[in-house]
């Protein structure tokens, strides 16, 4: 992209960098994730629906009028930036540009790191990731992403603010020099990172069934679904963060028998809705839609990162039905789904 607005080295590192992040399944699954760097009057940030790990290979960035956004956040205007797009690329800034707009540093990083999901899904995790992190964080309690995030986050956040976890959500990292903020943005993943959970399973229960429409995943890192440990067992028909929402639907349904999955299917097929991508039958494990789509992929194996890092010490707090409802019929995510 010619620009005269930012130098031709800094928009190559930041690229560069975009892509590292794309490319840490840790740290980004799919279209989740959003990178944005600011010149004095405008902000380049990646489109809504396209994938960080193609940051080098596409042109995957929208600029936008910096003031215009500033102005919408100060005046606490919802909006969709549309208006404000300077490039040509047909495309639609991120969902999550408004956050990017309100934050004054040069660099804003966003990622939905599996540890940092594990992290912050507990009542105490404020408390918690202070301990670890230390008292300059920012914790911002779940709220929908998008407008009402980042109206709650400039009440949050001051001025020098760096690194702001999302409640069931994921993590910012700001600042003005790139790999500064990038180096920040590995270390507060590395220091929360602690895979914990060991699921033991019996082998001789690795019973193949077939179900219609559906394949069964018997590798090895989906063996989780099979166990018989009772914390797994009970979220893992939850959701934790919005992602999971939209990619894998309300929660996996967890089916009690192969008969309940029959019928299941059955009664969804009948009245004429959309198969779930995943589905678990305790102790055959996990089945995957013969139409699961790459997104529902990806987000399936984050789940099975985040599981294995959460601390059933304490409770996990999963979203309620209202704010995975409000998730599903939110229009700009429904756009964000229609082009992946
Ligand atoms: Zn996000």
């Amino acid at each position: 992209m010619a620009n005269n607005n930012f130098e031709f080295n800094e928009l190559i590192d930041f690229k560069n960098t975009s892509y590292d992040l794309g490319n840490n399944f840790q740290l980004v699954q799919a279209a989740g994730g959003n990178t944005s760097i600011k010149s004095e009057n405008t902000m380049l940030i990646k489109a809504s629906g396209t994938w960080l790990i193609n940051s080098k290979k596409d042109d995957i960035f929208v600029e936008l009028d910096l003031a215009s956004i500033k102005n919408k956040i100060k005046m606490s205007k919802e909006d969709n930036f549309v208006e404000d797009i300077m490039s040509n690329n047909n495309l639609r800034p991120s969902t999550e540009t408004s956050f990017h707009g309100l934050i004054n540093f040069k660099y804003v990083l966003h990622v939905h790191s599996t540890t940092t999901i594990a992290n912050s899904i507990f009542h105490e995790s404020k408390n918690l990731l202070k301990e670890k992190l230390g008292e300059h964080i920012v914790y911002v309690p779940y709220i929908r992403p998008g407008f009402p995030l980042t109206m709650l986050m400039k009440n949050l956040i001051k001025n020098d603010t760096r690194i702001i976890i999302l409640e069931n959500h994921g993590l910012i990292v700001a600042g003005d020099n790139l790999n500064d903020t990038y180096n920040l943005l590995l270390e507060t993943h590395n220091k929360l990172d602690n895979v914990i959970n060991q699921y033991d399973i019996d082998i001789n229960i690795d019973k193949v069934l077939t179900i219609p429409k559906y394949i069964q995943k018997n590798d090895n890192k989906y063996q989780i679904f099979k166990t018989k440990n009772e914390n797994l067992l009970s979220v893992f028909s939850k959701s934790f963060y919005p992602d999971h929402v939209i990619f894998l639907g309300p929660g996996i349904p967890l089916l009690n028998s192969p008969d309940d999955a029959k019928k299941f299917i059955l009664e969804i097929s009948k009245k004429n809705f959309k198969l779930p991508p995943y589905i678990i039958i305790k102790n055959y494990g996990l089945y995957e839609n013969i139409e699961a789509i790459p997104a529902a992929k990806e987000m399936l194996d984050c789940f099975i990162e985040i599981l294995l890092r959460i601390d059933f010490n304490y409770t996990p707090k999963t979203l309620s039905k209202e704010q995975e409802n409000e998730l599903l019929n939110w229009d700009a995510e429904i756009y964000r789904q229609t082009i992946n």
